[in-house]
């Protein structure tokens, strides 16, 4: 009983999506978080995604983009990202569900005769458990608001339960409860000279085919909806004038809370809800938007030369998306540095030793994000070896470490064929190595060491001036881990440990004293980068890559020689 009044207690939004993919829908539940949690509404905002995977990390990064890795160790959609970073607020694994989760969960009931002898079902097997995630969230993070995001297109044959247990939704938890919001495309025809509303009304009639009428309509456009716009949208799809909402696109996605804002789309959504309205502070929100549009527009340019240039160096890089939350991170950074930040998109896969200084020719910083398999290895390693003679400022992330070690152990201490038993299963030094726990493991999903775990930081290092901090609690998703093996070797030649587990088994950060600024992790800082606290790592990256901007700048003027490459060979004696 007590559970069901806690269930009531929570209202909720459920937004959907029309006419084409990539609208928007995420930023726009993100956006309302971050007005409602504004409000001081606390809000939980999860995404329903209609594919078959239990979960997207056994999926490639060019089909799906990056896989957002929470707290307590789900590989979830990168729309989570979005949901942290906007309401300031860790998800968990109850915010992801896919229609590969929801149909193992109901296969593993009937399996253990939990349906007592019925033909198991779509309606209502599959959206009774699919509505009992929603309610589940709602009742472990007791939020005033739960927003669910339904994943793809409105009328696309695979959402359709989803939308089933979304329309059923209302009725379980009365009317005056649930808000359905659909964010649709306004296209603008230029030939027409015209804003066309005609997909918005189809796709309205599609839903309502379903059985779900909206409440509010965010209108996708690259223009303000003029109002005899939204009247005649209001007229054909029966929502009210004032929950027409114009979604005009933005320079950057931080604007558009700011824009939504201004639209009124909390004060309706409330309303509806029967909420009471609540004056919002947008007050920290609105000072990064202004500091984000200055600096790209040059207006702080006085407080650190600007632009500086980033080079990340991947294979996925045809879809940025893939590396979401390392762009996002060094936006943030950038944004609290007060500098522009050009990214350079390096291939790693084209990327041979002999161009590598054409391709990294005048790079401020470098960056090696995370990744999987051998393709485009040699081109990591020879970008970092780049960094690390040219003193380059360098942040190398997961396997950005693994191949800084593999970097520093053939070329600085003598193993030539040093590899990763990942990508080299019969290397003669394999200096990165499978964790022991993953040795048996056979199954890809969800079996990587994933999630938060500690690390000691080791004082007086680049590691622990950054955090300012003994210990630190960062994201993982890896298998393989610097070989121990070969650790008093690599002390010996120079190489800083600067960051373990708590028992000193696991390297979780590496470094090298005598660079300017090189750092690498085992664990992915990106993930917990938030717009108005950037991580200290990519703060530190952003930071050296101005600091060298000002030298170049400085020695372009004095025509001074570049420093010349340094072999480090201070030894750790921890
Ligand atoms: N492939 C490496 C491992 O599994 C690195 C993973 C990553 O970069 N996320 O350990």
């Amino acid at each position: 009983m007590g559970e069901r009044w806690i269930i009531f207690m929570a209202k909720f939004v459920f937004i959907t999506g029309g006419v084409v993919s990539s609208i928007g829908k995420g930023i726009v539940a993100a956006s309302l978080g971050r007005l409602l949690k504004s409000r001081n509404y606390s809000v939980s905002i999860l995404k329903l995604d209609p594919y078959i995977n239990v979960d997207p990390g056994t999926m490639s990064p060019f089909q799906h983009g990056e896989v957002f890795v929470t707290q307590d160790g789900a590989e979830t959609d990168l729309d989570l990202g979005h949901y942290e970073r906007f309401t300031d607020t860790s998800m968990s694994r109850l915010n992801s569900v896919t229609a590969g989760a929801i149909y193992q969960a109901v296969i593993n009931k009937e399996r253990r005769g939990d349906y007592q002898g019925g033909t198991v079902q779509v309606i209502p097997h599959i959206t009774n458990e699919c509505k009992e995630r929603i309610h589940r969230v709602a009742q472990n993070t007791h939020s005033d608001v739960v927003i669910t995001e339904v994943g793809g297109t409105v009328g696309d044959i695979e959402s359709l339960p989803f939308l089933e247990a979304i329309r059923q939704f209302r009725k379980d938890v009365g009317r005056k409860n649930v808000v359905y919001l659909h964010v649709t495309l306004m296209p603008f025809i230029s030939a027409a000279g015209e804003m066309k509303t005609k997909p918005t009304q189809h796709s309205v009639k599609e839903l309502r085919s379903i059985g779900i009428q909206p409440d509010i309509l965010v209108c996708r456009c690259d223009r303000p909806l003029p109002m005899g716009i939204k009247e005649k949208i209001s007229e054909f799809c029966d929502v009210e004038v004032e929950s027409v909402i114009t979604a005009q696109d933005a320079d950057s996605i931080y604007e558009v809370p700011l824009i939504l804002e201004k639209e009124g789309l909390a004060q309706q959504t409330l309303e509806l809800l029967q909420l009471e309205q609540r004056q919002p502070d947008l007050s920290s929100w609105q000072t990064l938007v202004d500091r984000l549009y200055h600096t790209q527009r040059g207006g702080l340019a006085t407080m650190e030369p600007t632009p500086v240039e980033i080079a990340i160096v991947g294979k996925y890089i045809q879809l940025s998306d893939a590396y979401l939350s390392v762009v996002e991170a060094v936006r943030h950074a950038a944004i609290d540095v007060g500098t522009e930040v050009n990214l350079r998109w390096v291939n790693s896969e084209d990327l041979q030793t002999d161009d590598v200084q054409s391709a990294l020719k005048e790079v401020h910083g470098i960056i090696v994000p995370g990744g999987f398999g051998v393709r485009g290895i040699d081109g990591k390693i020879a970008a970092i070896r780049y960094a690390r003679e040219h003193q380059i400022p360098f942040l190398g992330l997961c396997l950005g470490m693994q191949c800084s070690i593999i970097e520093w152990a053939r070329y600085c201490a003598g193993l030539a064929n040093a590899d990763s038993a990942e990508f080299d299963p019969n290397t003669p030094n394999p200096v990165i190595n499978l964790l022991p726990e993953q040795q048996d493991v056979v199954d890809l999903g969800g079996t990587m060491r994933l999630g938060l775990y500690p690390c000691r930081l080791k004082p007086d290092t680049l590691a622990s001036k950054l955090y300012d901090q003994e210990v630190v609690y960062e994201r993982h998703r890896h298998r393989y881990e610097f070989n121990n093996a070969y650790r008093s070797l690599f002390l010996e030649t120079g190489y800083m440990i600067s960051g373990t587990s708590p028992d000193g088994r696991l390297v979780e950060i590496i470094e090298f004293p005598e660079h300017p600024f090189f750092i690498a992790t085992q664990f992915h800082p990106e993930f917990q980068s938030r717009p108005n606290t950037p991580h200290p790592l990519f703060k530190g990256l952003i930071q050296a890559a101005c600091h060298l901007l000002k030298k170049d700048k400085t020695t372009t003027l004095g025509s001074e020689s570049k420093p010349p490459a340094v072999v480090n060979n201070s030894a750790d004696k921890s």
